[in-house]
């Protein structure tokens, strides 16, 4: 696996760390990455915002403002400035892919076209049964209160969630730079504390369609190390046996950190990749 970090964020997520940019580089030199990608989460679109009905809390601690952007896109030109001569660092985004919101993301990526070099599109939001986006990654208690009706059916709630994933891939971004769909199990971040039962065979079909049409389209997979960190999910998203099944497709993996803190960076890189390395490949 390249050494290559492509999935990261800084103080802008404003659910992480305050350490400036500068020292996430500083350490990605030092831990011999050779690509680094900036991958702040994107502004959410105003409508979204005004709709919103979730956490309040969660609402202005998911993504960067816009107000903010401009700062963002300096700290990154900054980076690259000054450490360009190190270490590859590329400007991108972690999008948001929001149901019924794809013409105000396109939008938002059609103007930031020239700038952006790379996209993590992710599925962070799943519509309650009223239709409203509720955050699946926040607190636990969230996913109890909006999902008690699928989390009585795990595998609803996994088909439900498996579907907004598929629509995420066929969500026509427009641009014409690497996209790589992030942490495809998130939907696992609390299974130690709903007690989550392991995907059954249909959603196992799912999968299997959804990594076809990933490569379909041309896309990389996140191959994100944060799950293992996290004190309900332990393991990497995706988990190694849905890595093993992409890489016998063919589906570029790309290791992703995702970062909210300097000594995130780097996690779990080795076994990650040791463990890409010791699959054989029947071709
Ligand atoms: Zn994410
Ligand atoms: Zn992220």
């Amino acid at each position: 696996m390249q050494k290559k970090d492509g999935h990261t964020h800084t103080m802008y997520s404003h659910h992480g760390s305050q350490e400036v940019l500068d020292a996430y580089i500083e350490r990605a030199i030092v831990l011999g990455f050779d690509t680094y990608v900036v991958t702040e989460h994107a502004p959410l679109p105003e409508k979204f915002l005004a709709n919103f009905v979730g956490p309040k809390e969660s609402r202005d601690s998911s993504a960067m403002a816009l107000s903010e952007l401009e700062d963002y896109q300096n700290q990154v030109a900054h980076v690259q400035e000054k450490y360009g001569n190190q270490i590859n660092i590329k400007r991108g985004f972690e999008v948001d892919y929001l149901l019924g919101y794809e013409p105000e993301t396109k939008q938002f990526l059609q103007q930031h076209n020239d700038w952006i070099d790379e996209i993590v599109l992710s599925v962070h939001f799943l519509p309650d049964r009223h239709g409203n986006l509720i955050p699946i990654d926040y607190e636990p208690e969230t996913l109890s209160q909006y999902f008690a009706t699928e989390l009585l059916m795990p595998q609803v709630l996994f088909a439900k969630y498996f579907d907004a994933v598929k629509q995420s891939v066929n969500f026509e971004t427009g641009l014409d730079v690497p996209v790589r769909i992030g942490h495809i199990t998130l939907i696992r971040k609390y299974q130690k504390y709903f007690d989550l039962p392991p995907f059954d065979d249909s959603v196992h079909r799912q999968i299997t369609e959804l990594l076809t049409l990933i490569l379909e389209k041309g896309y990389e997979l996140d191959f994100n190390a944060a799950g293992f960190s996290k004190p309900f999910n332990g393991e990497s998203y995706p988990t190694f046996d849905i890595v093993a099944e992409a890489h016998q497709l063919g589906l570029p993996l790309v290791y992703g950190s995702d970062a909210h803190s300097v000594d995130a960076l780097g996690l779990h890189f080795s076994e990650m990749a040791e463990f890409l390395e010791n699959i054989s490949v029947d071709k």
